[in-house]
């Protein structure tokens, strides 16, 4: 975007303008929190659409309730060029998660106006809802719905702090829920003739470096359970000795390690691989001199490959059961929550590595350790593509942080990207 200088420094004030409006309506103690299906949400999205209107842009939202901006290009037979995230954050965290890519189409948008530029096919901003699994349990809300991916099972999950379901959060915003779970999707994907999502990095790697920009190689798909129990007996820490125990924080601590050795093997073996647990509980009636009897815990195993996923599950199931018999304890699995790895495509990378070339832009591969709604799209048959920008201390945390000029820098590749489109690279 290094056309004449005031209109470049006008560019960054409109998108730090943008970010901080957005950040003072979903501000909380710490952090901002803006749960998907939230009225909260919904108001950012209203306050996006505003902008967007003024842009002259057309306004649609699609069944599952994410927002269509349009700007119309000269040819309205082609298929759309797409560029967005979501809008939802986690609770207590940081403002650019997800909110990065939204405003960086917009930001896109907003300088095409000040140029006069017409692209050939529509250029849309996709605002997406929901896509982080931090309230409900379950990522990707908006764009699996739009998918018709939903289940039944998904809409019946519980808010971690309320009594409402994600099925009754999604009705509360005007959305019918039902149709979300049709499974097959609720637009017609041969319109859109590929999908870029601009997001910050959530990792050390770019900010690390002097490249603060990075085209995503592939995204790691991943299993999840929210909540596994481990039962084992309670009873007197003073008076039954070890041999009579069935300890359920140890034996949840020996599948940890075990899991844990298992997935360094598995990385000196060259597999792309990455195990979390980031729940852990005793029971309510723990004490400090009773042999715990319950413990429950979260999973969540990632990987570029479906198969390594596969096989580290199995895995997971063989040795749970081994300490299960060894102590006597159980392991109860709740519901499995999986998410397919996804392909960028090629041709898209091809496009943006050129453009970086072109305009001497300064990026590099990445894979993507998170997952995003570009994985949904993607698997469901559209072109996709991701662009990273660094950011400071990670995110899913009120400390999230990311610098405006790395953010232009992004930026600029996807605006490059969006403007030499029609050319054959
Ligand atoms: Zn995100």
């Amino acid at each position: 975007m290094a056309q004449a200088d005031s209109l470049q420094d006008k560019a960054n004030q409109f998108a730090a303008d943008v970010f901080e409006h957005i950040r003072q309506m979903s501000a909380d103690t710490i952090g901002v929190s803006r749960q998907g299906y939230s009225d909260l949400e919904t108001q950012v999205q209203k306050y996006l659409m505003d902008i967007a209107r003024q842009l002259d842009m057309t306004i649609s939202r699609d069944p599952a309730g994410n927002v269509w901006m349009r700007l119309a290009g000269s040819d309205p037979t082609l298929p759309a060029l797409v560029s967005g995230s979501h809008s939802d954050s986690v609770y207590q965290a940081g403002n650019y998660d997800g909110m990065a890519g939204v405003v960086a189409a917009l930001t896109v948008a907003w300088w095409m106006r000040q140029i006069n530029f017409v692209p050939r096919r529509d250029y849309v901003v996709l605002i997406i809802r929901n896509e982080e699994s931090s309230y409900f349990g379950k990522a990707y809300a908006g764009s699996l719905g739009l998918m018709g991916q939903l289940t039944p099972a998904d809409l019946a999950l519980k808010h971690r702090f309320l009594t409402v379901t994600l099925g009754e959060a999604i009705r509360s915003q005007g959305v019918d829920p039902e149709p979300l779970t049709k499974g097959r999707p609720l637009v017609d994907l041969s319109r859109i003739a590929a999908f870029i999502e601009l997001h910050i990095e959530q990792g050390p790697m770019l900010d690390g470096s002097d490249t603060r920009v990075g085209i995503v190689t592939g995204i790691r798909g991943n299993f999840r359970h929210k909540s596994i129990k481990c039962l084992g007996q309670t009873a007197h820490s003073g008076a039954v000795e070890k041999a009579w125990r069935h300890d359920a924080v140890m034996a949840f601590a020996e599948l940890a390690h075990t899991m844990e050795a298992h997935w360094q093997a598995w990385l000196d073996k060259g597999e792309d691989l990455v195990f979390t647990i980031g729940v852990v509980n005793t029971a309510p009636n723990a004490s400090i001199a009773a042999i715990p009897g319950l413990v429950s815990f979260s999973v969540d195993i990632r990987s570029l490959k479906q198969d390594t996923l596969d096989r580290f599950y199995a895995l997971l199931r063989t040795e749970a059961d081994a300490i299960a018999q060894q102590r006597g304890v159980q392991f109860e699995f709740d519901r499995r929550i999986p998410c397919e790895p996804a392909e960028v495509s090629s041709a898209l990378n091809a496009r943006m590595e050129a453009m970086a070339r072109r305009y001497g832009l300064r990026c590099r591969p990445i894979p993507s350790g998170a997952g995003h709604d570009a994985a949904v799209l993607g698997n469901a048959g559209v072109p996709v593509a991701m662009i990273f920008v660094a950011n400071q201390h990670g995110s899913h945390n009120a400390e999230e942080a990311m610098k405006i000029e790395d953010f232009i820098q992004g930026t600029d590749l996807l605006w490059r990207t969006v403007q030499n489109f029609e050319e054959a690279i």
